[in-house]
């Protein structure tokens, strides 16, 4: 059963060793990893078992760890904004 990772920016799901029913094991960085819209897939690599789901930040929560000082956070909001600034009607009111 695929683990649900509710935040993004919680400290160690990428570095987290999963261990699939086909005997392999491994972190999510061995996965294969398929983006979706609301979330990212993280499924064995050898048969293809879903073995994690991470959910997208929304745009609160990645402003609040940028506030936190996360540097991957920092680098989001800093690409969020510059996209606002090029299509300022583009990505607003969608998660607030
Ligand atoms: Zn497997």
């Amino acid at each position: 059963m695929a683990e649900l990772v509710p935040d993004y920016f919680s400290a160690g799901w990428r570095t987290r060793a999963l261990a699939c029913p086909c005997g392999w094991e491994g972190d999510s960085r061995g996965m294969a990893m398929e983006l979706h819209d609301q979330v990212t897939d993280y499924a064995c690599p050898q048969c293809g078992n879903l073995l994690l789901i991470v959910t997208h930040p929304t745009l609160a929560q990645v402003r609040q760890a940028a506030a936190e000082g996360q540097a991957e956070a920092i680098e989001q909001l800093a690409i969020v904004e510059e996209a606002r600034r090029h299509f300022p009607s583009g990505a607003e009111g969608r998660d607030g």
